[in-house]
């Protein structure tokens, strides 16, 4: 096996999953991609991703939270919810949750409560945090620094920012998780620039699928869905782009995600 890495971005509750999910995995398997936190981002997402990895011990893990696209809908029932699941083993974080001005597709007073109430949640459970933020950049850090004191680790999930975004976070003391955005020749080169000024012990990969299929693949694959058997193309173009070898970034990232999460 060529790397023991672990995806901390796969959306496997994703429809596009629901025939193969187990060739998907054996696939994964193969490439080095050992384990895989699968993301929660709503209600029924949070119940779907934690009986998933319930059902694979040691290779699944779940996050619980409500993304800001479905801010809209964050009732008591979901807080509960959320709170209820992190008493599970196989959880490992809350969210994904944060800020996106950039679809607005839940009002923007309803997203700031639900991250707000997200991030309490965290606090309250001391369990690290997996932040979305989308051209939201300084409501993000003005609602999120005063908490961080009191919750053990972040990340700053799908990191697509510039330099000084960049810096912010790292002055927070964020982790960065980067994903195949790096490859996209279209908008994602100026992470090829920054992703060195990310400190060994902050660096963390992700394919964020089923989306983001990484571009620089070749052959180009069929399909459009991104699965965590592409992993490994992620960490080539990162490591190209800190000037580190690939089992180096390799052992850091991974190394990481087993801190940032508590993974046993
Ligand atoms: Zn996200």
């Amino acid at each position: 096996m060529p790397y023991s890495l672990i995806d901390i971005g796969a959306n496997l509750t994703h429809d596009s999953f629901a025939d193969d999910l187990d060739e998907v995995l054996a696939r994964a398997a193969d490439a080095g991609v050992e384990r895989m936190v699968v993301t929660g981002s709503s209600d029924q997402g949070n119940i779907d991703a934690a009986e998933l990895a319930d059902a694979h011990p040691r290779r699944l893990y779940a996050t619980a939270g409500v993304h800001p696209h479905h801010a809209a809908d964050y009732t008591d029932a979901s807080d509960e919810l959320i709170r209820s699941l992190t008493i599970r083993k196989s959880v490992v974080a809350v969210g994904e949750c944060g800020l996106d001005y950039f679809r607005d597709f839940s009002p923007r007073d309803a997203q700031v409560e639900a991250f707000r109430s997200q991030l309490d949640i965290a606090a309250d459970t001391r369990m690290p945090v997996f932040l979305h933020q989308r051209d939201a950049h300084d409501d993000y850090v003005r609602i999120l620094q005063p908490v961080l004191a009191k919750i053990p680790r972040a990340v700053a999930h799908c990191f697509t920012g510039d330099a000084d975004e960049l810096r912010d976070y790292l002055e927070l003391g964020l982790y960065v998780g980067i994903t195949g955005w790096i490859c996209d020749e279209r908008r994602g080169l100026h992470l090829r620039d920054i992703v060195g000024e990310i400190p060994d012990d902050r660096l963390l990969i992700e394919t964020d699928a089923p989306y983001l299929l990484p571009r620089t693949l070749d052959p180009r694959p069929d399909t459009r869905r991104n699965e965590p058997l592409y992993l490994p193309e992620v960490l080539r173009i990162v490591a190209k782009a800190r000037g580190q070898s690939t089992e180096h970034v390799a052992a850091i990232t991974t190394a990481n995600a087993v801190r940032f999460f508590d993974l046993d």
